[in-house]
């Protein structure tokens, strides 16, 4: 059985500042599950590194101002067709990322605040009925 997971917490250097946040209880579903390794923005073709960004609204901004709603959605159609195509059980995501996060994330004033919200592959993702958790979510997977 297969599942998605956040390439950052594989311990890919994908993230913004091109490093990760390597989980090894993530890893270890590795020993349950085929993981298929996934990061929306890369796939959306941000490059890495890259300025940080967060959701406000329905946009993706990037703390430089620029818009980058269009490579956030690009990255989560095709982490929904990677999901799709694996036929995977479910996803295992990056918390709190404007991509990744699920129930929580950054509030959009890059001050390290939080919101009730998705991020746009999360969102993507549960609204064609896969479930997702986060890294802190692990204790949930039945
Ligand atoms: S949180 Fe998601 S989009 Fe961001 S670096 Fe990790 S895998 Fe890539």
């Amino acid at each position: 059985m297969k599942i998605l997971v956040s390439d950052c917490l594989l311990g890919k250097n994908c993230r913004y500042c091109a490093d990760n946040c390597k989980n090894q209880a993530v890893l270890d579903l590795g020993k349950a599950y085929q993981l298929i390794g996934v990061c929306p923005e890369q796939l959306g073709g941000l490059p890495t590194p890259r300025a940080p960004a967060e959701r406000v609204g329905n946009k993706i901004v990037a703390k430089t101002g620029v818009d980058v709603t269009a490579e956030y959605t690009k990255g989560a159609q095709i982490a929904l067709q990677m999901a799709k195509d694996n036929d995977v059980a479910f996803a295992v995501l990056k918390a709190k990322s404007p991509s990744c996060g699920k129930g929580l994330i950054y509030d959009g004033t890059f001050t390290g605040g939080k919101v009730a919200g998705n991020g746009v592959t999360a969102e993507l993702l549960m609204a064609n009925g896969f479930e997702v958790y986060t890294e802190d979510e692990l204790h949930l997977i039945h």
